[in-house]
C-alpha cells in the first residue's frame, strides 16, 4: 500500500479583494501531504501564531485525524466554506501560509530534483502568519523564520492580512528558498545583486499564482468582459490586451491597500513599458526598483509566448476561453521550472541580470534543446534586450545565443586523483578535486576557498528524458587592507583610507555530468580587477565601510535580511515602511 504523496488544499488566489462574482477568488493547490500535528506543523514549516505587537500566542489551527488508509488522501478542510467564513478565520490563515510555503517549496524541489534546505541549518522554517501590527512582511535568516504583518484598511473598516496575499507569501517564501540555495546573494556587492532577489522573488511569485488556471481565466476574461463562458474575441487576447486589460486590470482589481506592501508585484510589472537604459539610470540602484527591470523583462517575455501559443488556436475572429487559460498556466509553470533550474547555472557570489539569462539559456538548451513549442529561448533573448538586459557570455558558434561557455578545450582537468562518487555527496573531495586542479580553476591560492554546496540532482525534459549532473558550488573569500588593493591591479576608491579592511568575493558553480566531467565552470573570479574596483565603488558610495556599518545595517533596508530588533525599531518609530 503505498502512501499518498499530495493532497489539495484550498487557499485565495490571490488576495481576499479579487472577487469571482461577490465571493473572493479561490483555488486548490496541490502540496505535499504528510502527517501534520496542530498548527499547522510539517516536517518543512512550523506555523507558530505569535503576534509581537500584542505579545499573544494563538491557539494552534487543529488538524483533523488522518484518514485511515494512508492511500486516502486527506479531505480539504476548507474546500466548501464560503468566503465570509475564511477571510476572518485565523484557522484558514495558517492553513492557506502553511500551504502556499509548502507549495512553493515543493516547486523548487521539482524543478531542481532534489530536496532543499533552509539557509539556517534547520529542518523547519517557523511562520508567524500575525507577526506584527505593521503594513509588512520578511523573511529572516537570523530568525529562521517568515513573518506577516496585519494592518487596518484605510477606512478603518476591515483589517488586511498580508498572510492572506498568494504573491506576498510566494514571494517572502523564495527570498528563503534562494537564500538557502546561494547564500552568498545577500553580501553587499552591486544594485543588481540585491536586485536579484527581488526580482527572482517577484518572478516565482507571479508564476506561481499564473500556473492557476483559474486565475489565468480571470486575466482573460478581464481582456473580455461581460462574458465567463465558450469563446472570446481574438482581439481581447492580443499582447496590449492582454497586458493593459487583463494583468494591469487584475492589478487594479487586487486594490490599493496591498500595493505598497514590499513583495507585491503584479501592478509593477506590468507597467514598465520597454527602455533598455533603465539599469544605467541611477533610481534603479535601489534594490527592488532594480529588480522590476527583472521580472518586466520575464513577464513580458511570457505574455509574448501566451499570445503566440494562441494563434493557431480558434479562428480568425475567436479563441476557447478555457484553452486560452490553459495555455496561458501551462506556460506559467514551465517557464517557472526554467527560472528555478537556472539558479543552479548561476554564480555563486556578485549574481548579476546578465548572469540569469546565460544560466536561463543554458538550462533550457540543455533540456529542451528543440523547442517548437514555445521558442523560450528566442522570447526571453527579445524581452531581455528590450530592458537592457544581455547575456553575459556570448554563447559560442553551433550553440545558443548568449549561453555560457563549456570548459575551453585547451583546460585539461585530472580527474584521476579523486573518485567522483565520493564527491557527489562529499565537500571534502570535491576540495581535493578542486585543490588538485587549482590552475585549471583558475583559484586564489592565498584566498579561503570553501566547499558550499554539493548536490547531485535529476531533471526531466519535456520529451521525458532524463538529464543527470552534480551542481557544486565553492567561495572565495579575501581579506586584506586597502592599500594592497593596488598590488592586485584594483583600484582603491578615492577617499578610502589605506588602513580600510575590506574583503574580495568570488566563486564558481561547477557543473559535471553524469560521468564525472565538469560540463561548465560558471563563475566570478575574485581576481576580476573590474567588477572589484566597481563593487568597492559602489559599496563605498553606499556607506557600507563607514563607522559602525555592518552588512545587516547597511543592507537590511536593501533587502530582506532584516535583523529582527532592527526592523522593531524601525515599526516602532514609524520612520519607514518597506516598500513605500
Ligand atoms: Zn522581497
Amino acid at each position: 500500500m503505498s502512501y499518498r504523496p499530495t493532497r489539495m488544499l484550498t487557499v485565495l488566489a490571490l488576495d481576499p479583494s479579487v472577487k469571482d462574482g461577490a465571493e473572493a477568488l479561490k483555488t486548490q493547490i496541490e502540496i505535499p501531504n504528510e502527517l501534520l500535528e496542530p498548527g499547522p506543523r510539517g516536517s518543512r514549516v512550523f506555523l507558530v501564531d505569535y503576534d509581537s505587537s500584542a505579545d499573544s500566542f494563538r491557539r494552534p489551527a487543529p488538524v483533523r485525524k488522518p484518514p485511515k488508509s494512508p492511500t486516502v488522501e486527506p479531505p480539504d478542510p476548507f474546500e466548501n466554506v464560503s468566503d465570509s467564513g475564511l477571510i476572518g478565520n485565523f484557522d484558514f490563515h495558517a492553513f492557506m501560509t502553511y500551504g502556499i510555503v509548502m507549495k512553493t517549496l515543493a516547486r523548487f524541489e521539482f524543478a531542481l530534483g532534489r530536496r532543499l534546505s533552509w539557509s539556517f541549518g534547520s529542518h523547519q522554517i517557523q511562520v508567524s502568519p500575525h507577526a506584527f501590527a505593521d503594513a509588512n512582511a520578511f523573511y529572516s535568516d537570523r530568525a529562521q523564520g517568515l513573518f506577516f504583518g496585519y494592518f487596518p484598511s484605510r477606512d478603518g473598516k476591515r483589517t488586511i492580512y498580508t498572510c492572506l496575499s498568494h504573491e506576498i507569501v510566494a514571494h517572502e517564501t523564495t527570498h528563503a528558498l534562494l537564500d538557502g540555495l546561494r547564500e552568498r546573494y545577500t553580501d553587499p556587492s552591486s544594485p543588481q545583486q540585491a536586485g536579484f532577489h527581488e526580482g527572482f522573488a517577484d518572478v516565482v511569485a507571479l508564476l506561481s499564482i499564473l500556473s492557476a488556471e483559474s486565475i489565468v481565466a480571470k486575466v482573460v476574461d478581464l481582456g473580455l468582459p461581460g462574458t465567463r463562458t465558450g469563446f472570446i474575441k481574438r482581439s481581447d487576447v492580443s499582447l496590449k490586451a492582454l497586458q493593459n486589460s487583463g494583468l494591469l486590470g487584475l492589478a487594479n482589481q487586487m486594490g490599493s491597500e496591498l500595493a505598497g506592501v514590499h513583495g507585491h508585484a503584479l501592478r509593477r510589472s506590468v507597467s514598465l513599458p520597454p527602455n533598455p537604459d533603465y539599469l544605467k539610470s541611477p533610481e534603479y540602484a535601489e534594490a527592488h526598483t532594480c529588480g522590476e527591470v527583472l521580472v518586466a523583462a520575464v513577464m513580458n517575455a511570457y505574455l509574448r509566448i501566451w499570445v503566440d501559443r494562441l494563434k493557431p488556436v480558434g479562428d480568425d475572429k475567436r479563441v476557447d476561453r478555457k484553452r486560452a487559460a490553459e495555455e496561458g498556466a501551462k506556460l506559467a509553470e514551465h517557464l517557472l521550472n526554467v527560472c528555478i533550474r537556472a539558479i543552479d547555472y548561476c554564480p555563486p557570489t556578485d549574481i548579476e541580470f546578465g548572469d540569469f539569462a546565460s544560466a536561463l539559456l543554458t538550462v533550457d538548451a540543455e533540456l529542451n534543446p528543440v523547442d517548437v513549442m514555445y521558442n523560450l529561448r528566442d522570447r526571453l533573448l527579445e524581452a531581455f534586450a528590450a530592458y537592457g538586459i544581455y547575456p553575459t557570455s556570448p554563447g559560442g558558434r553551433n550553440r545558443q545565443e548568449g549561453s555560457w561557455d563549456p570548459p575551453p578545450p585547451n583546460v585539461e582537468f585530472a580527474y584521476d586523483r579523486t573518485h567522483f562518487d565520493n564527491m557527489k555527496c562529499d565537500p571534502d573531495e570535491l576540495f581535493r578535486f578542486l585543490w588538485e586542479n587549482r590552475a585549471a580553476f583558475r583559484l586564489q591560492e592565498d584566498a579561503h576557498t570553501r566547499v558550499l554546496s554539493v548536490r547531485p540532482c535529476t531533471r526531466t525534459g519535456r520529451d521525458g528524458f532524463i538529464l543527470r549532473e552534480t551542481v557544486a558550488e565553492y567561495h572565495q573569500q579575501l581579506k586584506l587592507y586597502a592599500r594592497e588593493l593596488g598590488r592586485l591591479g584594483i583600484r582603491r576608491p578615492k577617499e578610502m583610507p589605506p588602513d580600510t579592511e575590506v574583503t574580495l568575493y568570488g566563486g564558481n558553480a561547477v557543473i559535471f555530468d553524469e560521468y564525472g566531467h565538469v560540463k561548465y565552470n560558471i563563475g566570478k573570479s575574485i581576481l576580476d580587477r573590474a567588477r572589484q574596483t566597481s563593487r568597492l565603488q559602489y559599496l563605498w558610495d553606499h556607506g557600507a565601510f563607514t563607522a559602525g556599518a555592518s552588512k545587516d545595517r547597511a543592507f537590511s533596508r536593501l533587502h530582506m535580511r532584516w535583523n529582527t530588533d532592527w526592523y522593531r525599531s524601525v515599526a516602532d518609530s514609524r520612520l519607514t515602511q518597506y516598500g513605500e
